[in-house]
């Protein structure tokens, strides 16, 4: 018998979380299956969010083999190109790419031009992170304007703090007023926008996160926004070990029982993708059940209170997150987001649908 963890992928979530998304705006629906579809895997999502109007990502061998499997939505890379090859290939496999800095102009300039490159020119709003400032975008715009192999363009940015207090507006109103210089699509939105402000959705949305069945805001749940689990990390428990009042558990004594105890072993641990930092307490499910997670996480196995399960025992199916078990969290005991986890999936858990 393998190793009893694994992944459930459950593709009609997908499907459900993209129909959330579409209730919510009439903009165009760029879907973000960027890091292996949020570590879902990258065609396992594709096929199940087939009906998006396109799909971003970052590496453009994903985006050729989107491609080749047949996709012919817009594809959009992130970072847009690294050289001059990769602009071959983007107008080759006719993907769409962002723009964001002077360097990728200069390459954009020493580029001879075969075919017709769509670019989607990335603004900085405030996030500082890609983008031309407002100050530089109109000389920035010439120059990408003028490009001959340059068809379409679509103004872009991405907001630091669309799941925050601070919100949007001071963003929205910078970008509303760069975009009416120009007659060019708009996107502006991710999975926060999308869901808390119906202004800033342009022509084209990009959720990500919601897609997967996670919340983007620390205080309103996945389940209240419409949205389902996709991932369902699952396992089953291989030990029993019953503790006297005194007995430690795991690496570093981090949990010591005041009373008799029974734990049981589950076969998943921090090289599997669960997080070592969740503490004393975190939630996990054992044949359906809420109970809780004891001691350090260790490398393949984790320790879960048993005392108030009297019919669990080894072969017991655990839920470490997804069905039942919002995945939001176990972020939150670890002092993390879903995201992270849902990306540090590791490559040796199986993956099914
Ligand atoms: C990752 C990403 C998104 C999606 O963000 P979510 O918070 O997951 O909805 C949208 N736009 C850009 C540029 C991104 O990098």
């Amino acid at each position: 018998m393998p190793r009893p963890i694994q992944a459930f992928i459950d593709q009609n979530a997908l499907q459900n979380n993209l129909h959330a998304a579409r209730r919510s705006t009439s903009a165009r629906i760029m879907a973000v299956i960027k890091a292996n579809g949020y570590g879902h895997g990258l065609l396992r999502v594709a096929e199940a969010l087939a009906a998006a109007d396109g799909f971003a990502l970052l590496d453009i061998q994903d985006a050729i083999a989107l491609r080749e499997a047949g996709y012919r939505q817009t594809i959009l890379l992130l970072e847009g190109f690294f050289t001059e090859t990769d602009l071959e290939r983007i107008a080759e496999y006719d993907l769409s790419c962002v723009i964001h800095s002077h360097w990728q102009i200069s390459l954009l300039d020493a580029y001879p031009g075969r075919g017709t490159l769509d670019l989607w020119f990335k603004l900085n709003s405030g996030m500082q992170r890609l983008g031309f400032t407002p100050e530089e975008s109109a000389l920035a715009m010439e120059a990408v304007r003028r490009h001959k192999a340059v068809r379409e363009i679509t103004l872009m940015s991405h907001f630091p703090n669309a799941d925050e207090a601070a919100g949007v507006s001071a963003q929205l109103a910078v970008l509303n007023d760069i975009a009416g210089k120009y007659r060019m699509a708009r996107s502006w939105a991710n999975s926060a926008a999308l869901l808390r402000y119906p202004a800033t959705h342009g022509d084209w949305v990009r959720p990500g996160i919601m897609l997967y069945g996670a919340s983007p805001f620390a205080e309103i749940t996945a389940q209240q926004l419409g949205l389902k689990p996709v991932m369902t990390l699952r396992s089953r428990i291989i030990a029993v070990q019953s503790l006297a009042a005194g007995d430690e558990v795991g690496y570093g004594a981090k949990f010591r029982a005041d009373r008799p105890m029974r734990i049981g072993i589950v076969a998943c641990g921090y090289a599997d993708g669960y997080p070592r930092h969740a503490i004393n307490g975190t939630p996990v499910l054992v044949e359906g059940r809420r109970t809780q997670l004891l001691g350090r996480v260790s490398m393949d196995m984790l320790s879960v209170d048993l005392t108030a399960l009297p019919g669990a025992g080894a072969g017991s199916q655990v839920v470490l997150w997804g069905e039942g078990l919002p995945i939001d969290e176990i972020a939150a005991a670890a002092g993390t987001i879903s995201y992270e986890l849902l990306c540090a999936l590791t490559g040796r858990v199986p993956c099914l649908t």
